[in-house]
């Protein structure tokens, strides 16, 4: 493919306001969760609590300048923020040069919403409804209006589906293993997923990322589980309805897996619609 300069200059620009977005999806992951406020104070570290300069904030070059480390108290800066920096600077890229710009801003914004579920699954074990619900609905008009290949139908079928389909999974999980397996936080991630992709998406998150899960479960079993879990493990006896849906948890957590699914759906979206509609 040849780059023309407005292209190239797109593109180069769409890395950096990926980048910059990874950044930002680091600060709402840690604070979301904690209830402190997105907005100030300005971006600290999270072992010394002290301010961070403007140009140790970089995204990319200031953790690989750095290496890793904070500047101020020397602890290791969490890998995951690099991660999601150069993840979504990349996805960012792809997805401009890849589809027509309503449709790679749509896809973005989904992709930088799964990385904040990811994060926060992994940390907490919950999923916050603060990015799923409004998520179904942000996704509904992104797919009706900005997303060709998915459109209006196909969105509500997929809301639909996604919270029908793994509430329906985790009702028989529930009845044959006698605990909760899949958590609500997880039927209305799958519910944004399919907003955002179709019903399409929501049979390609779900089965590929019960494979990717199964076996990131056991790998997460023989490495000993999560890293800090004042999880109160939701009562198998207990009626999901009367819980607080947000603070219900599982043992693994299986929001990455199905994020990591939906994010492969909606880079290649098209490919893999074609492939297996086998047209
Ligand atoms: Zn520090």
């Amino acid at each position: 493919m040849t780059l023309d300069m407005p292209t190239g200059l797109g593109a180069t620009l769409a890395f950096l306001v990926g980048a910059s977005v990874g950044s930002l999806v680091g600060v709402i992951a840690y604070r979301l969760p904690r209830e402190l406020s997105i907005v100030s104070p300005r971006s600290f570290c999270e072992s010394c609590e002290r301010a961070i300069p403007w140009w140790a904030n970089i995204p990319i070059l200031a953790y690989l300048g750095l290496r890793g480390r904070c500047l101020m108290c020397g602890a290791p800066i969490p890998f995951r923020h690099f991660l999601a920096e150069i993840s979504l600077a990349i996805t960012a890229l792809f997805l401009f040069l890849a589809f027509p710009l309503p449709d790679a801003i749509a896809r973005f914004v989904l992709c930088a919403a799964l990385w904040v579920v990811a994060i926060i699954d992994y940390d907490w074990r919950l999923i916050p409804n603060l990015i799923t619900w409004p998520g179904m609905v942000v996704g509904f008009l992104a797919a009706s209006f900005m997303m060709p290949e998915v459109g209006w139908k196909s969105s509500m079928l997929g809301i639909l589906l996604g919270g029908g389909l793994l509430y329906f999974t985790g009702f028989l999980y529930q009845l044959v293993r006698g605990r909760e397996g899949v958590g609500l936080g997880d039927v209305w991630l799958l519910g944004m997923v399919g907003g955002f992709l179709g019903w399409p998406g929501v049979f390609f998150t779900l089965f590929v990322g019960s494979v990717i899960g199964a076996i990131g479960g056991i790998a997460f079993a023989l490495g000993g589980g999560a890293n800090n879990s004042p999880a109160p493990v939701a009562d198998p006896a207990s009626d999901p309805e009367e819980a607080d849906v947000s603070i219900l948890r599982t043992e693994v957590p299986f929001g990455p897996f199905l994020a990591l699914a939906a994010g492969i759906f909606t880079l290649f979206q098209p490919q893999l619609t074609h492939w297996y509609l086998g047209a």
